[in-house]
């Protein structure tokens, strides 16, 4: 079990882990993105960690 944190005051809504989640459990709400889905689906894969530019996202298991 993957644990997804999206610190909103460093996200600058670039959509791009939105939009490269394979899980798709990620969307965008009122400019920023957040966890939608079951993180129980995560795949752990860390494409959103190094798709931000901004270091918004934090990826940790357990
Ligand atoms: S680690 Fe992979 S599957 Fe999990 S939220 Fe990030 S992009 Fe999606
Ligand atoms: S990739 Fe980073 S800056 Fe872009 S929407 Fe996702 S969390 Fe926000």
């Amino acid at each position: 079990m993957y644990t997804v944190t999206i610190d909103r005051d460093k996200c600058e809504g670039c959509g791009e882990c939105v939009e490269n989640c394979p899980a798709s459990i990620l969307e965008m709400a009122d400019g920023k993105a957040q966890v939608s889905g079951d993180l129980e689906d995560c795949l752990g894969c860390e494409t959103c960690v190094s798709v931000c530019t901004t270091g918004a996202v934090t990826l940790t298991e357990g």
